[in-house]
């Protein structure tokens, strides 16, 4: 058997580590924990990275804990409008999915978008339309309501302010970006890479950031690397953040440490892009690396034990 692993994030940013209880924390790290083996046990039985990757994000999407699927922020309507990718490091086939409501796991949406849609990324009412006809899960709104989200929301609404997933009760001590991702090697030595959001409370214009874009929030090619990125979209957007990592080795001989250092540390940075990513390259290498306090995140790989951290 090739070599397997797997890393996952549920999200990065300023988390002060005196508002997190023991009994949160541990919450944070059974649902990461959960993530990590869902994933790794598809990796295991010889399945492919992408259904490692949508397996592990799915499981994060159905925790309120975390800013994707169940738990989504707000947006300015008070409604949530969620935004995933995934992509296939073989044939650099992808699928993702923009300003999608009601959809119980988007993950899932952007797989369909990639095989059965001959599109890569499609959004709103279309995305729903496509949904119904391919008999995805549903859910209604009251599914993804979450008190903490609500009250977020409570602190901009009316404004033009809209935010990062911070906490509601400090919100200038502790902004984090919740939205989550996994990145995989599977035995047959293909990677793939996944992302899913509710992107960014009080949001209006149907505004969208990083997390469906493929290249900026989401990037897999067996010649380089799988990376899923979290943090201020708008930025990671602009520093075509995900794709960088790649050009970086491809082009540039570096290793996924290297790159992800330079992409992380020296170019998101003056472009105000707080945040971080997952990585991994074709040898299992993993690296997760984030330019904020702390950073949601897991991985299991050569020694095949699952690993979860939250600060650094
Ligand atoms: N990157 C996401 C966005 O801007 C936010 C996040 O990572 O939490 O939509």
């Amino acid at each position: 058997m090739g070599k397997i692993a797997l890393a996952i994030h549920g999200g990065a940013g300023t988390i002060a580590p005196e508002l997190m209880t023991p009994t949160r924390e541990k919450a944070y790290r059974e649902a990461l924990d959960l993530s990590l083996r869902k994933g790794y046990g598809v990796l295991l039985e010889g399945g492919a990275a992408l259904d490692a990757v949508e397996a592990a994000v799915r499981v994060l999407e159905d925790s309120p804990l975390f800013n994707a699927g169940r738990g989504s922020v707000f947006n300015a309507d008070g409604q949530h409008e969620m935004d995933a990718s995934l992509m296939n490091g073989s044939d650099l086939q992808a699928g993702a999915v923009a300003g999608v409501q009601n959809v119980k796991n988007p993950i899932s949406l952007a797989r369909k978008v990639m095989e059965n849609s001959g599109h890569v990324l499609i959004s709103g009412n279309g995305a729903f339309e496509f949904a119904h006809k391919h008999k995805v899960p549903l859910e209604d709104d009251q599914y993804f309501f979450d008190e903490f989200r609500y009250q977020q929301w409570q602190e901009t609404v009316g404004t033009d302010v809209y935010q990062l997933d911070h906490a509601a009760s400090a919100p200038a001590k502790e902004k984090k970006f919740g939205t989550v991702g996994a990145v995989a090697l599977d035995t047959n030595g293909h990677l793939a890479a996944a992302t899913s959001t509710g992107g960014m409370t009080n949001k209006k214009w149907q505004r969208i950031g990083d997390s469906p874009v493929i290249g900026a929030g989401t990037y897999a090619n067996d010649a380089s690397c799988a990376i899923s990125c979290t943090g201020h979209g708008e930025s990671f957007l602009r520093a075509v953040a995900a794709f960088d990592v790649h050009a970086l080795m491809l082009y540039k001989g570096l290793s996924l440490a290297e790159a992800v250092r330079e992409v992380v540390h020296v170019k998101l940075p003056p472009l105000d892009g707080d945040g971080g990513l997952i990585a991994i390259d074709r040898e299992g290498n993993i690296v997760l690396d984030f330019n904020c306090s702390g950073m949601y995140r897991g991985q299991v790989g050569a020694d095949g034990i699952y690993h979860t951290a939250i600060f650094r």
